[in-house]
Order: structure tokens, then C-alpha cells, then sequence
């Protein structure tokens, strides 16, 4: 109970971390009265119970009678686990992407931090007070064991870890305990840092190493511009836009190299760690070769070494942090300087609660610290290219790749026409992709093939009647599974065995269609029976050790044709590969989605620069059923200045983003009828609330209409600003009223469309 002199000055405001979804004020007991800080997390009783909280408030306005008014337990943490900054960040994200505080919390905080993860201590013994020579014989005779432990100790210079050396010497905890009663021992306690990269990542960082190349004029430039906004000291967000091989990377540096100097702390971005070690490897050697720790943040961290990287750098023992989207939220102090690389990049937005945009929340953070964001790219997305066009953003741009190396041929196949008339009719192999890839392995160099497409997946297709095996309870076709002769469905899981004739017109002819990596793999072994080819699937892909091993033998030369999906892509860096084929250029122009030419022009862009990136010049072959697609042609000619303005052209003209922003809300559950009934009711209501300050476009069946048997639905609304209308959307969703078997979320500036 609190005592009665209590002022406000001693409470403080806190959002419980268990759905509670609101600040409640608690009072601050004395013995935490020093450790209590805005951001701190803390213990608080709730609901009868013990909860986790985020200090958001040094007092409190709220009129709470004294005998309501709870008392924090404890401080977990010994830094605040939100800075002033990520606070006010947390205010603002959680209110933009219309989420809870929990939800928004959550993502801020690392898990293993708001269970109140310790440091890792190690009890370390070492000589205390030296017996005297008649103390000496009492202990060999009474308690051997303690005399044996206290005369190798007594050998030491150092002080021992207590645990191995009780182990080793086969002495009970017990008997160590008794000397340290005696005073003959001193027991110390010592933080330690974990092996915070005893991960794999460190196997490919060996490779690489810190060379520091001359930078090119148009590098110099670049990076002019950059150390003169840093030292302007002021927000501003500059579009490093270089093409592929242009050497981005090497710039960045030289930015991440002037803030550290200046003690700033550093956030860069990359779309995945896992898919960018390479990056990674690159800027921890540049930045461990001058002596300043990085601290990497990825998925794969266990709870202790995600300990030990949160606390480097909320204690500001570390200032840089290399990490995937969520490390936009580590605790960097002083932050001077935010990269965001390949910020392109749809995995930057979170495709689950809360649906951040990790460069737009990046770009959001710099603004309150009046840091520097660059944002890079060989292709920009139109939303950052608008930005700089309406003066937003700076540019500094970079034509020319890297000792003058020449950006790939492209040319173009038109698979129509390989279809009718080709040598190699039927086949997913081009004549002229075939020909090169045995004009390639003949000269020993490497080649890689793409398939356009997320996952691997091959349906059943009856050729009689058409039938496709589909998920009886999602709305898109079981994957066929040639290993174990299984279809499966993707989304939900289910597995059947797959069937020898059509369960519908009892065909026997059912086969597989479509061109999974192992098709290609096949095809392409048929071409070059001796080639080692290597394929990277979903199975080499979730076996990250396997990933590395394929990746570093391709690097050695062990590999001649690595086959796989544009999953692979990102940042590859191989200079022996003079040869690269994107299987199926379409597949990614037929989606439901208003971005479908954006991601179309970037991806064979992205897949064509990992060729040609040594002395030898790259090819790039891209077969397509529909060769004169504008985002193919300026694609092919590297145009990114016409594919622009033609694309924004188009997105001008049909409201679409960057021109307006896109909210979706998506509405789903088991019954269709009440589905479409409550978001029918939901439409009038927004409409009638906002008029014309909302467009709306729906309700309609979203693009898989039905996941694991529930039904979705989903509305789009094209407004002006989110920021403007997102609190009051919330406010009215919040008293609408809807059967609890409807579930809806909204996505704002969405970039999932299924
Ligand atoms: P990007 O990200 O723009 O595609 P990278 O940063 O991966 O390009 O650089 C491509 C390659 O060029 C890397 O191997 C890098 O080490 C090298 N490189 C970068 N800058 C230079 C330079 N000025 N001179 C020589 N090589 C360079
Ligand atoms: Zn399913």
C-alpha cells in the first residue's frame, strides 16, 4: 500500500505487455525510485497477477484514489528497453499501422528482453586469506578434497572459473563452499558475453576481407554527399539509386566509417540476413578492422545472444547494428545514421500484426534524431523515386558499375515462338539459353538459372479435363511433392497421397505442371550430362547450413549451374558467373497486384546484375511469352528513367500508390454470408463517416478467397494521407459491432495483396 505523502512525482504510467491495451498508473516504490526511467520495463501487479509493463510516462494525470493505487514491484531490465526515441516512434507506428500498443510493444522489444533475460554471470574462485601452516594440516587431515582444491588454486595467477575447475578436480560444490566460509576462498561473479556470433554466419564472414578499393568518381561523389549531410547534422533522406555492381555497399561504408568516428550510432538494414551475408560479412570486416564492434540482429539468434546484442547497444558499448527489418527498433544510442539497402524490398513490410514498413519506420526514426537515412537501390521503388522527384528525398545516383565493367547483354526470348518452331519445342530450355549454357560450361564459367516465382511449387493437372488438385480448405492448388508422391497444400499443411488418375474424369493420364527448380534441374542435366548443377529449394533454403555450403561451393568453383528461385538473389556477388537465364519472366506480370510491372522491371534487373560482376562481361537471357511488356523492354535496356515515368504515369492515372495511399482491411471467417454481410454494413458506415475523404474500392474476394475453410473478403481504400484518416477509421471500426466469428485487420500502405 502506497504511503500517504505520495505526490504524482512518484508514478508513473505503464502498458501492460498482456493485453490490457492501455497506460495504467502505478506508484513507484523507493527502492526503485533511481532505477525507474521512461522505456524502463517492469514488474507490475495486474489483474491479480504479475505482469510485464513499458514505462511510457514519469508521473501521472490520472485521478486514481489512493487505496487503488498499486505499487510497481521491480525494474527487469538495468536500461530502459525503449529509448526516447523508440518511444516516440512506438506513439507514432502504433497509431499509423492502426495496432495495438501490445502488438506494437511486442515487435519493439525483442522476446528474449521482455522476458527478463539476464546477463550470463560465471562464479570465478580465487585465493582468499592464505591459512597458516597449522591451518594448512588441519584441513589436509579433516577435508583432503578442500585442501587439494585450495592448493591449486593457490598455484594460479588468475582467478578460476568455478564450475569447470570443480569439475575437472572432481570436488563437490560443497567443499568449495566451506573454504569461501573460511575466508580461504574468494567467490567473484563476472558478466560474459556470449559467442554472440558462434552462429554460421561467421563462416562466411572469414571470406570476407577488408580491402578498401579505390573509390570510382562516381563513388567519390556520392560519398561527398553523404559526409556532407552528416556533418549537417540534420534529418535528411538521400536515394543512393546505383545499378547493379555500381558498388553501393563500399559507399555505404564510407558513410557508416565518418558517423562512428564521430561516435554516432548506426542502424543498416538488409532485407534478410540470411539472404545477405555476404553484405553482412562485408561490413562487419570493414567496421572489426578499425576496432568498432557490430552487432548483428537476425532471426536466428538464440535468447542469450539476442541478450548480449541488446545490451551492447543500449549500454553503448556498441554503437552499429546490422540486421533485418525488426532491427530498425534496436536500442542504438546517438543514432546518426540509418542505411536501408535493397529498399525495394517487399519484406520490409511485415506481413503479420502490427504491418510495419521497415523503411518507412526507418526513414521515421531518422527524422527524430535528426540523423541521416539512405535508402539504396539499383530499383527503387516508385514510392522512394516520387519522393525525390517531389524534393523529398536527395538523390545520388550511379550509372556506371564498378571498373567500367559493362552491365550484361540482355536478350530476349519469345517463348511463343519457341513453342511453335523452336529445336527445342516443349521445353522449358530455350535453344538459345541452352546454347550458352554449354558455350559457358566449355569455358569453364558459371552460369545461373531463375525461376520467377516464390515458392516451388508444381499442381496436379488432369490433361483430359483440366482438373487441378486444389486444398478443400484453402483456394489454391496442392503442391506436388515428387519425393514422396504426396500433394500438399502450402497454407494449411494438408498432405494426401497424390492420385494415379483424375478423381474427377478418372483419367489415368494426371501429371504435374509447371516448372519446379527440380524440372529445371533435370532438363538442364539432360543438356549437360557431366555439368554439376545444384539446386537451391525450399529444403536448402530452411537448412541454412546447406545454403552456406552450396553458396561457398558455387564461390570455389565446385558449382557450374546453380538453379533457383529469385529468393536467391539478393546481393550474390559471384565474379565467375558471365551467364545468367530468368526461366519465366511473366509469371510475376499475371499476379492481382497494381505492382506487378514494378516488380517485373525489378527482378529481371536484380537477376541480370549477378552477372558480369568480374572482368569477363555478362549475358542475360530472359525467356518470356510476352516480350513487348513495357516493364520488359525498359528492363532489357536498362531504362530505368522511361520505366519510371511510364509507370508513373500509370499510377497517376489510376490513383494508385505513391499518388495515394492504399489501406487494405481485410475481413474473414467461416461463414461467407456474414463475412459479406458485416463488411456490406461496414462499407455504408465508412462512407457515410468519410464521404469523399475516402475512396473506396470493394468488398471482394480477396486473391486466395479461402485459407485453412475461411472465407476472406477485402475492401481498399485510396486516401490522400493515412496519417490523416487512420485514427478516426480506428475510432469508428472500434464501435462497430460484428459477430465474433468475423475477424478483419487493416493493413496500411499494404504490399501483400493474397
Ligand atoms: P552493388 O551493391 O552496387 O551491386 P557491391 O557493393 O556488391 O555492388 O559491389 C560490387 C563489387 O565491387 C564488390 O565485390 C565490391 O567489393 C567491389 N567494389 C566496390 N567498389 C569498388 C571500387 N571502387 N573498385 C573496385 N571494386 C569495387
Ligand atoms: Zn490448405
Amino acid at each position: 500500500m502506497l504511503q500517504e505523502n505520495s505526490s504524482t512525482a512518484n508514478l508513473v504510467e505503464v502498458i501492460p505487455l498482456s493485453g490490457f491495451n492501455k497506460a495504467l498508473a502505478y506508484a513507484v516504490p523507493a527502492t526503485c525510485t533511481a532505477t525507474v526511467e521512461l522505456g524502463s520495463l517492469v514488474r507490475i501487479p495486474l489483474r491479480g497477477r504479475s505482469e510485464l509493463g513499458v514505462v511510457i510516462q514519469l508521473g501521472s494525470g490520472q485521478d486514481i484514489a489512493p487505496e487503488k493505487l498499486k505499487m510497481l514491484y521491480e525494474v527487469v531490465q538495468e536500461y530502459p528497453v525503449l529509448t526516447a526515441d523508440l518511444l516516440e516512434l512506438y506513439q507514432w507506428a502504433q497509431k499509423y499501422y492502426a495496432t495495438t500498443p501490445e502488438a506494437m510493444l511486442e515487435a519493439m522489444i525483442p522476446t528474449a528482453i521482455r522476458r527478463g533475460m539476464k546477463p550470463k554471470t560465471r562464479l570465478y574462485v580465487a585465493m582468499g586469506q592464505t591459512p597458516t601452516q597449522e591451518q594448512w594440516s588441519v584441513l589436509e587431515k579433516r577435508a583432503p578434497k578442500q585442501a587439494e582444491l585450495l592448493r591449486f588454486v593457490q598455484q594460479q595467477i588468475c582467478a578460476q572459473a568455478r564450475a569447470p575447475l570443480l569439475k575437472r578436480m572432481g570436488i563437490s560444490a560443497s567443499a568449495c563452499e566451506s573454504l569461501v566460509k573460511k575466508n580461504y576462498l574468494i567467490e567473484t561473479q563476472t558478466e560474459e558475453a556470449r559467442e554472440a556470433y558462434a552462429d554460421d554466419l561467421s563462416q562466411l564472414e572469414t571470406i570476407a576481407s577488408d580491402t578498401r578499393p579505390t573509390l570510382t568518381s562516381e563513388q567519390a561523389l556520392a560519398v561527398d554527399n553523404l559526409h556532407a549531410a552528416i556533418s549537417a547534422d540534420t534529418f535528411a533522406v538521400r536515394l543512393l539509386h546505383g545499378v547493379t555492381g555500381s558498388g553501393k555497399t563500399e559507399v555505404y561504408l564510407h558513410a557508416v566509417e565518418k558517423v562512428v568516428a564521430e561516435k554516432g550510432g548506426v542502424i543498416f538494414l538488409v532485407p534478410e540476413v540470411a539472404l545477405a551475408p555476404q553484405t553482412v560479412g562485408r561490413v562487419r570486416a570493414r567496421l572489426e578492422a578499425r576496432g568498432v564492434r557490430t552487432v548483428v540482429w537476425h532471426s536466428h539468434l538464440s535468447d542469450g545472444e539476442r541478450y548480449d546484442a541488446w545490451k551492447a547497444l543500449a549500454s553503448g558499448e556498441a554503437h552499429v547494428v546490422v540486421g533485418a527489418r525488426s532491427a530498425v527498433f534496436a536500442p542504438v544510442q546517438n543514432l546518426k545514421l540509418v542505411i536501408v539497402d535493397e529498399e525495394h524490398e517487399p519484406s520490409y513490410k511485415q506481413d503479420d500484426n502490427p504491418r510495419y514498413h521497415g523503411r518507412d519506420v526507418a526513414v521515421y526514426r531518422a527524422h527524430l534524431n535528426s540523423a541521416i537515412c539512405i535508402v539504396g537501390s539499383a530499383t527503387p521503388s516508385l514510392e522512394t523515386l516520387y519522393n525525390v522527384e517531389r524534393g523529398k528525398y536527395a538523390v545520388d545516383r550511379i550509372l556506371n558499375r564498378v571498373d567500367n565493367r559493362k552491365l550484361p547483354r540482355i536478350h530476349l526470348v519469345d517463348m511463343r515462338r519457341e513453342g511453335l518452331s523452336g529445336r527445342r519445342k516443349g521445353s522449358p530450355i530455350s535453344s538459345l539459353l541452352a546454347d550458352h549454357l554449354v558455350d559457358r560450361y566449355e569455358k569453364k564459367e558459371q552460369s545461373i538459372l531463375f525461376l520467377n516465382r516464390r515458392g516451388f511449387s508444381t499442381s496436379l493437372l488432369c490433361p483430359d479435363c483440366g482438373f487441378v488438385a486444389e486444398c478443400e480448405h484453402c483456394s489454391i492448388p496442392m503442391t506436388y511433392h515428387r519425393t514422396d508422391k504426396t500433394i500438399r497444400c502450402h497454407l494449411c499443411g494438408l498432405e494426401q497421397k497424390a492420385p494415379h488418375s483424375c478423381p474427377k474424369c478418372k483419367a489415368s493420364e494426371i501429371r504435374y505442371r509447371g516448372q519446379g527448380t527440380q524440372k529445371i534441374e533435370d532438363v538442364v542435366q539432360r543438356i549437360l550430362p557431366r555439368a554439376r548443377i545444384v539446386r537451391m529449394d525450399a529444403d536448402s533454403m530452411s537448412k541454412k547450413n546447406l545454403y552456406r555450403k552450396i553458396l561457398n561451393d558455387f564461390r570455389i568453383g565446385k558449382i557450374d549451374i546453380l538453379v533457383g528461385t529469385q529468393m536467391i538473389a539478393k546481393g550474390l556477388d559471384f565474379p565467375n558467373v558471365t551467364l545468367v537465364g530468368l526461366v519465366d519472366a511473366d509469371r510475376s506480370l499475371h499476379v492481382e497486384d497494381f505492382r506487378a510491372a514494378e516488380r517485373t522491371f525489378q527482378l529481371i534487373v536484380q537477376v541480370s546484375g549477378r552477372a558480369g560482376r568480374g572482368d569477363r562481361a555478362g549475358e542475360v537471357v530472359i525467356q518470356t511469352s510476352t516480350p513487348h511488356a513495357p516493364p520488359i523492354q525498359f528492363a532489357r535496356k536498362s531504362d530505368f528513367d522511361g520505366f519510371q515515368l511510364e509507370e508513373l504515369e500509370q499510377r497517376r492515372e489510376f490513383n494508385y500508390p505513391p499518388f495515394q495511399h492504399l489501406i487494405r482491411h481485410l475481413f474473414r471467417g467461416r461463414n461467407p454470408e456474414k463475412v459479406e454481410f458485416y463488411m456490406e454494413q461496414w462499407t455504408q458506415q465508412v462512407s457515410r463517416h468519410f464521404g469523399d475523404r475516402i475512396v473506396i474500392r470493394g468488398p471482394a474476394p480477396a486473391p486466395i478467397a479461402k485459407i485453412r475453410d475461411e472465407y476472406r473478403y477485402q475492401l481498399w481504400y485510396f486516401v490522400p494521407s493515412a496519417q490523416a484518416v487512420i485514427d478516426s477509421l480506428v475510432a469508428l471500426r472500434e464501435d462497430f459491432k460484428m459477430d465474433r466469428t468475423v475477424v478483419d485487420q487493416m493493413d496500411v500502405d499494404a504490399m501483400h495483396m493474397s
